[in-house]
């Protein structure tokens, strides 16, 4: 049983279409998918399509994007009514600040050496969400940076010339939303932040102050040491696991849909039922 509920398509910055993803976890042996991308659900209803298909357990996802201490959290949220007006609402706030920003890095981008930055990158995501994704593609295109890790190290993060900062949701917000929609709330990636221990563990803290129900311990990139610190500290703080790839292309070849560690626990996820609500 391969169970991974972290995953992107095109209606963020995956490379491939919700149908594709579907297919592609599948052919991995996903059993129990959840499909999650950037402050947006466009995707959910071919996934929930192309996963019957497949015979795999479909469960909605969503990344939603959080602004706390002034630093950006990831809160996945899965489970939940895709159409509640409350997450609708919200999720339409993040759509329009990601428009801004982009604008913005967009103008930013042209004084680096990477033209018309912002139409190119609407142009990239189609009809989805425009991401530091889509900016790092026409970074490395136009031979600014030589590959994705460079674009972001010297280009796309805090601190440097192409970022733009937004105003994401509060962490109250974004797990209100997901409780509203009979969904669970999950910390995404807890060692993805570049935080030292003592931010981890006051981000924990206030996401499990908050409400949140969750924190994913295994993902694609976690060492078998993080796996068992983030299960530790998910006990300490009353919180369920989750696990996730966080795939979203091919190229990411040291990431495959589903093949996860079990938890450290042997316990299988909380969150981890078909269709499971609130
Ligand atoms: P955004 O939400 O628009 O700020 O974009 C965040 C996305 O950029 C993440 O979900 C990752 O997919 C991607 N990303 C961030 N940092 C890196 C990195 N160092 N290398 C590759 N992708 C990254
Ligand atoms: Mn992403
Ligand atoms: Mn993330
Ligand atoms: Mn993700």
């Amino acid at each position: 049983m391969a169970i991974d509920l972290h995953t992107h398509s095109t209606a963020s910055d995956g490379a491939l279409a919700p149908a594709a993803l579907v297919a592609h976890a599948a052919q991995h042996g996903v059993t129990t998918l959840a499909l999650t991308d950037h402050d947006t659900v466009a995707g959910l209803a071919d996934a929930r399509e192309a996963a019957a298909v497949h015979d795999i357990d479909f469960i909605n996802g969503i990344e939603l994007s959080v602004t706390w201490q002034r630093r950006t959290l990831h809160i996945v949220g899965l489970g939940f009514s895709a159409d509640h007006p409350a997450l609708t609402a919200g999720i339409a706030g993040l759509q329009a600040e990601r428009e801004r920003r982009a604008q913005q890095m967009g103008q930013r981008l042209a004084r680096t050496g990477v033209a018309d930055a912002y139409a190119r990158a609407r142009r990239l995501a189609g009809n989805g969400q425009i991401t530091r994704s889509h900016f790092a593609r026409l970074v490395v295109a136009d031979g600014v940076a030589c590959h994705t890790a460079d674009a972001f190290k010297r280009i796309l993060k805090p601190g440097r010339p192409g970022y733009a900062s937004a105003m994401w949701a509060t962490l109250d917000e974004a797990i209100g939303w997901i409780h509203a929609a009979r969904g669970y709330a999950v910390l995404a990636h807890p060692f993805g932040y570049r935080f030292t221990g003592a931010w981890r563990r006051r981000a924990l803290a206030a996401f499990a102050q908050a409400g949140g129900d969750a924190i994913e311990i295994c993902t694609g990139v976690t060492s078998i040491e993080q796996e068992q610190r983030a299960a530790r500290e998910a006990s300490d703080y009353g919180l369920a696991s989750s696990v996730g790839s966080d795939f979203h292309a091919v190229e990411q070849f040291w990431l495959t849909p589903g093949k996860l560690r079990p938890l450290p626990t042997g316990a299988p996820p909380r969150v981890l039922k078909p269709d499971q609500t609130r």
